[in-house]
């Protein structure tokens, strides 16, 4: 059974269809990448899934149940965002256990899940700073640490790296493929750099207007693209 799975999902504000009808799956422990222009819809559809935003029709499962009475907050999701949105008055261990203080998780779990994630991202030393004392990668990283000590089911990326300059983005390319190694949580990573996709993804799902254009593996797409549209964003020659 799929962990994360889109039956027909629609989407649309007032009287605007921004997504039209969308089917896809996340297996467990799947490294799924959704890729498509400016606008296309991928924050939407992570924002349904994590129940930041109500889908307008079909289906929506985590885990084989339906989430159309779920709370964000207890989906089994966590989102990491573009714009770190971390707490500039919190330390880096305030931050990231803000999550888990409000669901009143006992101080002794939180402190071993903080330093466990600050293990994993390298950032035990930063734990007493606060966000504006660190660079735009140890904040990335904190936005990540807040995400892994929810130990979600599954994991939501909107864009995390594009504010990053191109050296440290590869180098949290490479970090990300290991973390969703160690911790092997399902993850959904939104991108619209290409090579960020083919680099990282078991699944790539390519999306335009609303709607998908094709699913498939790095591979497949880039050897066998379904159209113009897939081919030119995968970089294939065709
Ligand atoms: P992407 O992340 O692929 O760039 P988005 O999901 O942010 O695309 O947006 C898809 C479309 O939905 C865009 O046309 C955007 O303007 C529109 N949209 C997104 N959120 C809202 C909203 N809250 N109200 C109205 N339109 C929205
Ligand atoms: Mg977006």
């Amino acid at each position: 059974m799929a962990d994360v799975v889109l039956k027909n999902v629609r989407k649309s504000f007032a009287s605007v269809d921004v997504i039209k009808g969308v089917d896809l799956e996340a297996g467990h422990g799947e490294f799924v990448v959704f890729v498509g222009p400016s606008g296309c819809g991928k924050s939407t559809l992570l924002r349904m899934i994590c129940g930041l935003e109500k889908i307008t029709s079909g289906q929506l499962l985590i885990g084989g149940e339906d989430m159309s009475d779920v709370e964000a907050s207890d989906r089994g999701t966590a989102m990491v965002f573009q714009s770190y949105a971390l707490y500039p008055h919190m330390t880096v261990f305030e931050n990231m256990s803000f999550a888990l203080r409000m669901a009143k998780t006992p101080a002794a779990v939180i402190e071993r899940r903080v330093h466990r994630a600050a293990e994993i991202l390298q950032i035990s030393h930063l734990l007493q700073r606060r966000p504006k004392d660190m660079s735009g990668g140890q904040r990335q990283r904190v936005a990540i640490g807040r995400a892994i000590v929810r130990e979600p089911k599954v994991f939501l990326f909107d864009e995390p790296l594009s504010n990053l300059d191109a050296e440290l983005r590869v180098q949290m390319r490479v970090e990300l493929s290991k973390l969703h190694n160690e911790i092997g949580a399902t993850m959904i990573y939104v991108t619209h750099d290409q090579v960020e996709a083919m680099t990282m993804a078991d699944k790539i799902v390519v999306l335009r207007d609303g709607l998908v254009e094709q699913i498939g593996s790095p591979l497949d797409l880039y050897t066998s693209p379904n159209n113009r549209f897939v081919a030119g964003f995968i970089g294939s020659p065709r």
